[in-house]
């Protein structure tokens, strides 16, 4: 048996608010797709992921897992989006699969444990459920009628097939016209235990988890990212190691504000960053990392906010893992605590103190970079430079200092209140 991830991420989203579809969206830090690749790489007999992207997406997925990742770009439907998966994984040499949506972050690895060992016991296809909770009501008449919920569960992903058994079947019942659910029905099925249900193949069941959230609507994606500040999920793939404060710290509805300061030499033979942005200089900034005196500001503004200590005791310059990093990665890493304490930024300023070099055609780049490296919208940060008459360090040259403010806020219900009424 030779297993491939296929993992459905090329939907539109379009139930969720916001420009930006919800498999590249950040949850806790990291893409809501690469929640998934982190499960895989702990699950051993995973011998590739294909990932079904939309057109466009595929050289976004920067990965640091072990396990080789193949894109294809997905179809019109979720059964053609599949389909080109399975086939691709056949390509690859596997004869099994393990599909699963991209939108459930939050599958574990006992789950694709349960769905794996029944293949192996032989089952042709595999489904993981859980019960129906809600009396369920039909509204197709001119009023409700009752569906007796006896005998109803939900279906999940990762639902297990053996990819050529299950297409062949499916195939000889759909005939050459392409897909047909039960029945007739002309819609494609929704499922991969639909289709080996329709090619008469029997579908083994397995117990679901009530944890495995499907992220649809903005309510989920509320309720996600409440599972994730309160730690009933695990970000993965983030170092543990960086000491952090107890989760004790309550802001106000309205956010907490918070000030960073930062100031580094410069010398010749480096290359100068501000806010990540390399800016064409003869000299650079001295420091342990990149010397970002710009992101090391607007780093503790984030944290003096969030009331969690200063960059020197998340990142010390005795730790030798920090030698030469990039400070917009430190940036990220602060962005994934503070979502992951149930914190979003509201807003950045950042005021430049330097003499030379003129910073005034790069202070629109700075800014964008530093949005991007904040995951927030460049509309809230603020980027300005100065100059100091001449005075002290950084006017005589010899160095820059930045200055920064930053709005971190909880995550409010009243906005997720105002999204959803505008549906
Ligand atoms: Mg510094």
């Amino acid at each position: 048996m030779r297993v491939a991830l296929v993992l459905a991420a090329a939907g539109e989203s379009s139930r969720l608010t916001g420009a930006e579809p919800k498999q590249s969206r950040l949850l806790g830090g990291i893409p809501v797709l690469e929640w998934t690749l982190h499960t895989a790489a702990s699950v051993p007999e995973f011998h590739c992921v294909v990932a079904v992207l939309p057109s466009g997406i595929e050289d976004k997925i920067a990965l640091g897992i072990d396990l080789p990742v193949h894109a294809v770009t997905g179809g019109c439907t979720r059964y053609e989006s599949v389909r080109r998966g399975l086939d691709e994984a056949l390509r690859r040499g596997c004869d099994t699969a393990l599909v699963h949506d991209a939108a459930r972050p939050f599958a574990g690895v006992q789950l694709f444990r349960r769905v794996i060992d029944e293949l192996g016991r032989g089952a042709a296809a595999v489904v993981p459920v859980v019960p129906v909770s809600d009396t369920i009501k039909r509204l197709d008449g001119a009023s409700p009628t009752t569906i007796p919920r006896e005998g109803l569960w939900r279906a999940q992903t990762p639902q297990g097939i053996l990819i050529e058994k299950v297409l062949e079947s499916y195939d000889a019942v759909a005939g050459p016209e392409g897909p047909r659910g039960r029945q007739g029905s002309p819609e494609p099925p929704t499922d991969e235990a639909a289709m080996a249900e329709i090619g008469g193949l029997d579908v083994v069941t397995v117990e679901g988890d009530l944890l495995n959230l499907k992220i649809t609507y903005d309510e989920d994606w509320a309720v996600a990212e409440a599972m994730v500040a309160q730690g009933i999920v695990q970000t993965p793939g983030r170092d543990r190691s960086l000491p952090l404060p107890e989760r004790n710290l309550v802001l106000p509805v309205g956010g907490a504000s918070g000030v960073g300061f930062d100031a580094h030499r410069l010398v010749e033979g480096v290359p100068l960053f501000l806010g990540g942005v390399r800016i064409p200089h003869p000299r650079g900034l001295h420091g342990h990392s990149d010397g970002d005196a710009v992101s090391h500001a607007v780093a503790d503004a984030l944290l003096g906010a969030a009331h969690l200590g200063d960059i020197g005791t998340l990142y010390p310059a005795s730790d030798d893992r920090n030698r030469g990093r990039q400070s917009t990665e430190f940036l990220r890493e602060i962005v994934a605590i503070l979502h992951e304490r149930g914190l979003s930024i509201s807003s950045v300023d950042v005021t430049v103190i330097a003499e030379e070099p003129r910073l005034e055609p790069y202070k629109e780049a700075i800014r964008r970079a530093l949005a991007g490296a904040l995951s927030i919208d460049t509309s809230e940060v603020s980027v300005k430079a100065t100059t100091t008459d001449g005075l002290g360090i950084t006017g005589s040259g010899g160095g820059i200092a930045a200055l920064a403010t930053a709005v971190v806020a909880p995550y409010h219900i009243e906005s997720l209140r105002q999204s959803s009424s505008k549906r």
